[in-house]
């Protein structure tokens, strides 16, 4: 490493981290490049201490003791990761030609500099290339005797293109509808589970999902580009944190990767052809066929449905729970312990059952008294132990009820009817959406029996609070299965 000698612009990309970007500055401090560019994003001012951490990551920066030309590009307005990354990128290659890219919790061996610079010249003219990754992703498998190979995945934790590669950038996947129509991801993957999956992820992409990666990996696949990948790991992310926005999972695999040394001179593969073996590799460990992902899809939405977290349910089943990157609608994996959870369907620490449905007789009663037939016939779906149904009939309306999981005590004689040919003034539905295994399925089956439904859950808070974090999980009973957000009433 002694002769080499950075000349290559380095783009730090920071936000609210010093402590992860203080070992990534560190990286760059050793290598010296003669042009410093930072990106950062604006603290979010709803997030108490946000505005302190941003002020602590920028300040590193003031630390740069060797000559270097440095550069900011500071969002005012928080702009979010895509939006973010889009317009700093911009903003780099209004200025430079080619450059090296880290984020802040993206920590780079020493050689991935020289790595990058090397072949940022080599291959700087070639309109096939797009990118330089430092990441490899194989964990030693399909190893070649050159130092890199060609991929379609443009992995970008620490990576360097070129000014003419950036401007096909296309932050909104404009082409993506057009794309989507034609059998171009059949023509792609032959596979139907994968087709399926990418759709999915440029779907959500293109309705806005805030991530910029993919429409990068999109705007490759659609010009036919390759990215180089190192054939060692150049770049470990240290960023992995319940906190982070995306990746949150710290067991993950790809978590905290160790990083090897490049060896140079580098050899070089004799052709630009794509390694297919690898790449089928990668398709299998980190998208389509990855276990994590396991093509959850919402249940109410149909997007994609990353892993959100795992709790301990009934007090011994570790329960994956999986949240829609669309509409944030929270979902357990296939709820198998449902039956133990029932075995009494009215959960003991239930404590406000009484008065709450006092609250909600008294409610009810006024809405039918003043806005409906109060001559008509009403259902209590999900009605527990029927007190709700007892206390309206003792009103004088015409109440049922309906419980598949619970014990008749008090609606004995008026067990309501799924499937009557004559419709139901009001269904109503109390604390009973978050137990549904297919929301759609059973919203749809009210709707056959009414035109009005009345119901009440809780939603997920916007803080956004996690299964051990908010006691609507109810994690020791079981029940509550299907979260809802505020999204879906809005
Ligand atoms: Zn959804």
């Amino acid at each position: 490493m002694t002769q080499f000698k950075l000349t290559t612009p380095v783009v730090l990309i920071i936000f609210n981290r010093p402590d992860t970007t203080a070992k990534v500055f560190q990286a760059i401090r050793q290598v010296k490049p003669p042009q410093l560019l930072i990106i950062a994003d604006a603290p979010r001012l709803d997030k108490p201490g946000e505005v302190e951490k941003c002020m602590a990551a920028r300040n590193i920066i003031n630390l740069v003791d060797w000559k270097c030309e440095v550069l900011t590009n500071y969002a005012e307005v928080n702009l979010g990761c895509r939006e973010r990354v889009y317009s700093g990128l911009n903003w780099v290659f209004s200025l430079v030609e080619s450059a090296i890219i880290l984020e802040d919790d993206c920590v780079p061996h020493l050689s991935f500099f020289r790595f990058c610079q090397e072949l940022l010249e080599r291959y700087q003219d070639n309109n096939k290339v797009m990118a330089i990754s430092g990441d490899n992703f194989q964990f030693g498998n399909n190893t070649t005797e050159h130092s890199y190979y060609f991929s379609r995945y443009p992995h970008c934790r620490g990576w360097a293109t070129w000014r003419r590669a950036w401007e096909n950038y296309d932050n909104q996947m404009q082409l993506w509808p057009e794309f989507r129509d034609s059998n171009w991801l059949e023509n792609i993957f032959q596979n139907t589970q994968t087709v399926k999956y990418w759709s999915q992820i440029f779907q959500d992409n293109y309705q806005g999902f805030n991530t910029w990666n993919y429409a990068w990996l999109f705007t490759g696949w659609v010009h036919g580009k390759l990215t180089i990948i190192p054939q060692r790991n150049l770049v470990s992310n240290i960023g992995f944190s319940p906190t982070a926005t995306h990746t949150k999972d710290v067991n993950s695999k790809f978590a905290n990767m160790s990083v090897q040394e490049m060896i140079f001179p580098l050899s070089h593969p004799p052709s630009i052809i794509r390694n297919i073996q690898a790449d089928e590799f990668t398709e299998k460990t980190m998208f389509s066929g990855s276990l994590q992902f396991q093509n959850v899809h919402c249940k109410v939405c149909g997007s994609i449905s990353y892993k959100f977290d795992t709790a301990k349910v009934l007090n011994k089943y570790n329960v994956d729970y999986f949240q829609c990157s669309n509409c944030g609608f929270v979902q357990t994996e296939n709820p198998y312990w449902l039956a133990e959870a029932y075995r009494e369907a009215i959960a003991s620490s239930d404590v406000g059952l009484v008065s709450r449905n006092q609250n909600f007789s008294l409610t009810t009663e006024n809405l039918i008294l003043n806005f409906f037939n109060a001559d008509g016939k009403f259902l209590d779906y999900g009605c527990g132990y029927g007190l709700f149904v007892r206390m309206m009939r003792d009103l004088g309306l015409d109440f049922y009820g309906y419980d598949k999981y619970c014990q008749n005590i008090f609606y004995q004689g008026w067990e309501g009817e799924i499937n009557r040919e004559q419709k139901y003034e009001i269904v109503t539905a109390f604390e009973v959406f978050e137990h549904f295994i297919n929301p759609l399925a059973e919203i749809e089956k009210i709707l056959q029996q009414t035109r009005n439904i009345l119901f009440s859950t809780q939603l997920l808070p916007s803080n956004n609070p996690h299964p051990n974090d908010w006691w609507y999980y109810a994690l020791e009973e079981g029940q509550h299965i299907s979260i809802f957000t505020k999204k879906h009433y809005l």
